[in-house]
């Protein structure tokens, strides 16, 4: 059975904010939760949900869903535990978007509330991924609405009891199917669940509760740094509720390739073509690296795939800074296009046995020279 896409599953957009992802998941785990709907599938159907927020919830087991879907939990990139194991009660859940934890919501209302975290990707170029820099990106920051207080309502009296539900927060819903009358308990319609509704709205977030406000933050792009790294960056996330800490921000890297090199970790590999005359005979040949050309000197007699190592030239270390290896592979080009003189040259050159004939190298030599 394939898996569905788990932001399908809550249907949500792929860059939905937290109170998004928290709002829809809030909707569809009261929709089918076992307890309250008892049609054959809604077990399995809050069992997906809930494993869909589980991971989308997390900002780490987010981002590596983001990269590699489903295949993130097989290869057990979540962790040792991976995220197959969900150890929160189901009753407690329940209590908690129902009746019987209203009178613990009301105290978790007022209590202070650490605010959302905020998940961004960055993209940076390779020399950027060398040599780290500065790049500001544009965020939006919620922050508690200071005119309600958070309660989306003019004042304390335009917050009313839900007329539709009494407060409970779910509706009845009977319907005639082909199996008769089937009742179905749902989130109620008018007050989404809540059940308060708010007579007059507060002018200041619209009812909102909170009010976004652009930010520009300056992110440091570290040296080094490679695809899927991600940087967390404490405080930068949405404000806290009732006095609490903010949330934090996540910056998750995308880097760009390099068209010269090729990232083997720290360790780079770069291809470089020589003629047959410069691998027979030797030379000093430029080598492109991160940090400016360098020259190397290729001996006499050396083979196509023969590799080079430079110390240091690799790509610095995330933590230790340490850089790491280039990898020059050396590829002799066999020539095309042979002019007259070219073709002579070789010729010759074929006729004679090139393994014993030493000498036959500085004849070439100095004919090349010429
Ligand atoms: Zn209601
Ligand atoms: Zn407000």
């Amino acid at each position: 059975m394939s898996k569905r896409d788990y932001y399908e599953v809550l249907g949500v957009d792929k860059n939905a904010a937290d109170p998004e992802i928290k709002k829809a998941y809030r909707t569809l785990a009261r929709k089918y939760h076992p307890d309250v709907n008892k049609e054959t599938d809604a077990e399995q159907k809050f069992k997906e949900v809930r494993e869909a927020y589980e991971v989308l919830s997390d900002s780490n087991k987010r981002a590596q869903y983001d990269r590699f879907g489903h295949q993130a939990s097989q290869q057990g990139g979540f962790g040792e535990s991976g995220f197959g194991g969900f150890d929160f009660d189901i009753n407690d859940i329940f209590s908690s978007f129902f009746g019987g934890g209203a009178s613990r919501r009301s105290q978790q209302q007022n209590a202070p509330r650490k605010g959302q975290d905020i998940h961004k990707r960055m993209r940076v170029n390779f020399d950027e991924a060398v040599k780290g820099g500065k790049k500001t990106i544009r965020t939006t920051v919620y922050e508690e609405c200071t005119s309600c207080h958070g309660s989306g309502a003019h004042s304390k009296d335009d917050i009313k009891t839900c007329s539709k539900c009494q407060g409970s927060g779910t509706i009845t819903v009977e319907q005639q199917s082909l199996f008769g009358r089937t009742r179905t308990q749902t989130a109620c319609p008018q007050c989404g669940g809540a059940g308060k509704t708010v007579e007059r709205k507060c002018e200041t977030c619209q009812g909102e509760g909170v009010v976004g406000k652009e930010k520009k933050v300056n992110v440091n792009i570290p040296e080094g740094v490679d695809n899927n790294n991600q940087l967390r960056m404490p405080g930068f996330g949405h404000k806290g509720i009732n006095g609490g800490p903010p949330g934090d921000l996540y910056i998750v890297f995308e880097v760009e390739e390099s068209e010269t090199f090729e990232r083997h970790g720290d360790d780079l590999a770069v291809e470089l073509p020589i003629t047959f005359p410069q691998a027979a005979l030797g030379d000093e040949i430029v080598v492109p690296t991160p940090y400016g050309n360098v020259k190397l000197k290729v001996p006499a007699g050396t083979q196509s795939h023969k590799t080079f190592r430079l110390r240091g030239k690799g790509m610095p270390n995330l933590r230790s800074k340490r850089k790491g290896d280039l990898h020059v592979v050396i590829k002799v080009i066999t020539p095309t296009n042979l002019s007259k003189k070219q073709q002579q040259l070789l010729e010759e050159l074929s006729s004679t046995d090139l393994t014993n004939d030493e000498s036959i190298w500085q004849k070439v030599k100095a004919k090349i020279k010429k």
